[in-house]
């Protein structure tokens, strides 16, 4: 539309879509809304997020788990103490705080109190602190790592604390594992069934005991120290790369795994 000016320009201003907007929204009559719909509709601002200017409560809830490594002379333990946010409301929250590890053994004294010092840290700052677990438990040391009970292979001791965090979160509900189906459950433990049968069968009536295959990175793992007897899975499992579990079989030309399920062929 044209618009003939004939007086002197002194100023002007762009009229934005959000200027038109806020006038279009000026001219409709504000009708009333019951206050429960407001209430609904504001963002609550009430609820406390994790921040590092939270102050540490006077009593903390936590628990302590133990380390036994053969890189250590001496078990290690490790604490991790939780703060309960917005407790008794919907929002409660409860992430950890602060991490302590206390051992007789003095050798990795230095590092270890910058580690736990930076995690607490990292902790009270907020937001997603589960990337610690993925950061800690790719730490691998050179001079080799170790299994665990129930076979499991630590790459080194930091990866252990990074498995040790994992399972605090997981307990506290920070961190949600993908739950195996009671479906897939089952067809590991018939898979379990007939390896440890057949196993049995083959040592009664010959020596051909069905010889554990090379697991592609036996080579590197030969001068891993093992701790604990790793009973749960037969003594002939080698160790899944998918889940760091000595419970890789091959059962019909196939490696199987018996903790995780991962199977490949060939
Ligand atoms: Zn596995």
């Amino acid at each position: 539309m044209a618009v003939k000016i004939d007086k002197k320009i002194k100023g002007y201003s762009v009229l934005t879509p959000e200027d038109k907007a806020r006038e279009a929204a000026a001219a409709i009559p504000v009708a009333s809304v019951p206050r429960e719909t407001v209430e609904k509709e504001t963002p609550q601002d009430n609820i406390i997020q994790m921040h590092e200017r939270i102050e540490r409560p006077e009593v903390l809830i936590g628990s302590t788990y133990k380390i036994k490594s053969p890189l250590v002379e001496h078990a290690m333990y490790v604490t991790i103490n939780d703060i309960v946010l917005n407790a008794g409301t919907e929002h409660e929250l409860r992430r950890p705080f602060e991490i302590f590890v206390n051992s007789k053994s003095m050798e990795h004294f230095q590092w270890i109190v910058a580690l736990t010092r930076i995690m607490s840290a990292v902790f009270r700052k907020g937001g997603d602190v589960t990337f610690l677990v993925d950061e800690m438990k790719a730490v691998f040391d050179p001079r080799g790592g170790y299994f665990k009970a129930g076979g499991v292979y630590m790459p080194s001791l930091v990866a252990e604390l990074g498995a040790i965090v994992e399972e605090h979160m997981k307990s506290i509900g920070l961190i949600h594992d993908p739950e195996m189906s009671a479906h897939q459950r089952a067809i590991l433990a018939e898979k379990r069934k007939q390896y440890e049968d057949r196993a049995k069968k083959n040592s009664d009536v010959t020596e051909t005991v069905t010889a554990a295959p090379a697991a592609p990175a036996q080579g590197a793992a030969e001068d891993i120290a093992v701790t604990g007897d790793g009973a749960s899975f037969p003594p002939s499992a080698t160790l899944c790369h998918k889940c760091s579990t000595k419970a890789l079989v091959i059962m019909d030309g196939c490696a199987t795994c018996l903790n995780c399920g991962y199977s490949k062929c060939g």
